[in-house]
């Protein structure tokens, strides 16, 4: 079913949905389930999972010199999306990305993920290779998720790459997009980031998944901006708790996001990271109570691999 079927569906009622990683490769997908198996007492309609492109990784020769290899760290998601819907019968949203796929490469991709009777997917441009300083396109694939969204949706209209098929039958993806309440990092400002979120609903995007924020001034700020746009669908929350002190100073610099003074203050007192997790933990709540009664379609919570501090929030709302 479709994500927009499930929000509809869901009247006034406040949904409980999640995003995951895939495992780093090498790990046995049982941990996965061990993570998600206590979350589906929440009845999470969909999960998203999202991708990861290759980055390169150097290792040391005999002759001691370096050598330059691509490798993809986490690789899966397809199979994930297909096992998840396979052992919960919960949807899932697989993240797909511009960044080192071609045209066809999409294309074939996108395929697969309809013979598997996956019906949603998350159209984004995806990060930059790590070690390079900026997104580089493939040279025959997508530079926005515009063009990324452009393709899919001449898909579901049935219009494949190769205009001389014979029989082609349309695709039928629910498709969001990201949107970012404190701005996308590269965007000069917010006004011209909501263009091209605009351009990208009226293009076909039927849901906006927002980067995570720690203060929900950003988000309603951004919902009223939006609808000032004329941008009139689903505006999805992502929201995370604080788990460990690192992440006061790593998610401003990963995410292009501020944390709230109090917040800051608060895990800067903390002499541990178990009581880091608390003051996230308790955070969250509240952030989500006061989503909750602004009536968001559905607290989406980016679960970073860890299920326990998402179990506990969720056990306190829903
Ligand atoms: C909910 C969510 C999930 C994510 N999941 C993943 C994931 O699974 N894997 C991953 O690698 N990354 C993921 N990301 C990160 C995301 O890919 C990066 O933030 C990326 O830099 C931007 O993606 P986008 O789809 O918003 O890009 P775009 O919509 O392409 O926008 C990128 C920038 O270009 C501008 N822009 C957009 N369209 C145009 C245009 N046509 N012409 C000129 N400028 C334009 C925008 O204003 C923005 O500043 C996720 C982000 C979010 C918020």
């Amino acid at each position: 079913m479709k994500v927009v079927d499930h929000l509809r569906n869901a009247g006034e009622k406040t949904l409980f949905t999640l995003e995951i990683l895939p495992p780093l490769k090498g790990e046995n997908i049982n941990n996965l389930f061990g993570n998600i198996d206590p979350l589906m007492e929440f009845k999470p309609p969909f999960i998203d999972v999202t991708y990861h492109r290759e980055e390169y990784v150097y290792k040391k020769k005999e002759s001691g010199l370096l050598e330059k290899s691509a490798t993809r760290k986490r690789p899966g998601t397809v199979g994930i999306c297909a096992a998840i819907q396979n052992r919960y019968k919960v949807d899932t949203v697989p993240h797909i990305i511009c960044g080192g796929f071609s045209k066809e490469e999409t294309e074939n991709a996108l395929i697969d993920l309809h013979f598997l009777g996956i019906d949603n997917v998350l159209a984004l441009q995806g990060d930059a290779i790590k070690t390079e300083a900026k997104f580089v396109p493939d040279p025959n694939g997508h530079h926005y998720a515009s063009d990324l969204l452009d393709q899919i949706v001449k898909m579901n209209k049935g219009y494949y790459l190769d205009d001389e098929l014979q029989n082609v039958s349309p695709t039928n993806f629910c498709i969001g997009v990201a949107g970012y309440p404190e701005k996308h990092f590269s965007a000069p400002n917010l006004k011209n980031d909501l263009k091209y979120l605009k351009m990208k609903v009226d293009m076909g995007a039927e849901y906006v998944v927002t980067q995570m924020f720690f203060d929900n001034k950003k988000y309603f700020d951004f919902v009223e901006k939006c609808r000032e746009a004329g941008i009139n669908v689903p505006i999805i929350p992502g929201i995370k708790p604080i788990t460990a002190k690192g992440q006061i100073t790593a998610l401003p610099k990963v995410f292009h996001i501020d944390l709230p003074e109090e917040l800051a203050d608060e895990v800067e007192k903390c002499k541990d990271n178990a009581s880091v997790k608390e003051v996230g933990i308790e955070w969250c709540i509240q952030q989500s109570k006061e989503l909750i009664q602004f009536g968001v379609p559905t607290l989406h919570f980016y679960s970073m691999g860890k299920s326990d501090p998402i179990y506990r929030i969720a056990k306190e709302l829903f």
